[in-house]
């Protein structure tokens, strides 16, 4: 699947900026959440599987990707979700209410149980519950999530000095970092505070030359400010791009703020991989709109 390589404009600048508008496979299996479901739905075919399970939070990309996915190729699919209050609240959550109208079926279980997701005997019980099932981790990182998230860079993209991307449990970092040229750098955005992220990419990234930026994670997980909202909009308004406030808003707000801070030599040709995520836009407004904060604008 290839996608377009979009040019940003930048005020009084010799960088090259591009964006990857991999947001732009599908509304729902958006971004890198296809690239890393890909290998995994043909193995959980041919391994004869009918259903899909998997894990996350209240706005998870993932769930809603897996949710859509699972619907086209026709898999049942589970979501153990993270949070037994939300039960009550599937209406008032578009993620999970998209999911459930994918045909989904919703597992709440609190916190704390939800921590044990890894464990062999969570695992069984929830083998006797659901049946037989492929399961996905968390995020959807994998060996074959990594595979599916090689091929996002194609053969035009050696143009580029430096890959950026967003970075949350590392999967689409390490396709990237593996497939990347050995003149590239790639430069991860983590979207939380983490430094076990590391680790996770060593794990799966083969060799090259790559580093994460720790300074643009806004808090952690899901936190935003002002600041960032405003970025958004501004942006949105500039460029007719439309960004997550997960994800791609504060990766491409680093990016903007190293390149007004000369981080970049001058001449670098820069691509940003946009990684979809609009979906959780909507959740996101709902909770601005009861701080009474500005919301995000969007398509
Ligand atoms: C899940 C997600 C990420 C993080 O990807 P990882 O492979 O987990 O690092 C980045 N951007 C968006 C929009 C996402 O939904």
């Amino acid at each position: 699947m290839e996608t377009l390589n979009q040019q940003i404009v930048l005020p009084s600048s010799n960088i090259s900026l591009c964006i990857k508008r991999d947001d732009l496979i599908h509304p729902f299996v958006s971004g890198n959440k296809f690239r890393k479901l890909k290998y995994n739905l043909f193995q959980a075919q041919q391994s004869n599987y009918d259903t899909l399970l998997t894990f996350g939070g209240a706005f998870s990309n993932h769930i809603a990707a897996v949710a859509a996915a699972g619907k086209i190729a026709n898999f049942k699919t589970v979501g153990i979700i993270r949070g037994e209050e939300l039960e009550a609240k599937v209406n008032e959550n578009p993620t999970l209410k998209f999911a459930e109208s994918c045909g989904m079926q919703l597992d709440f279980v609190s916190r704390e149980t939800y921590r044990k997701k890894s464990e062999t005997s969570f695992i069984q019980r929830l083998t006797q519950k659901w049946g037989d099932f492929y399961a996905l981790p968390e995020g959807g990182t994998n060996d074959l999530a990594v595979r599916g998230c090689e091929e996002i860079l194609r053969k035009e993209d050696a143009v580029f000095d430096y890959i950026c991307c967003s970075v949350g449990t590392g999967g689409t970092i390490s396709g990237l970092i593996n497939s990347a040229g050995q003149h590239q750098k790639v430069l991860g955005f983590p979207a939380l505070k983490g430094m076990f992220l590391r680790e996770e990419i060593c794990r799966f990234a083969q060799q090259n030359d790559w580093d994460l930026i720790l300074d643009y994670h806004f808090g952690g997980y899901g936190k935003v400010n002002l600041e960032l909202i405003q970025f958004i909009n501004q942006f949105y308004k500039m460029q007719h791009i439309p960004l997550d406030p997960i994800y791609t808003g504060k990766m491409v707000f680093g990016v903007i703020d190293l390149i007004k801070k000369n981080y970049f030599p001058e001449g670098s040709k820069i691509l940003m991989i946009h990684t979809g995520g609009l979906q959780g836009i909507e959740g996101m407004n709902l909770k601005l709109k009861k701080i009474k904060s500005p919301l995000i604008d969007y398509p």
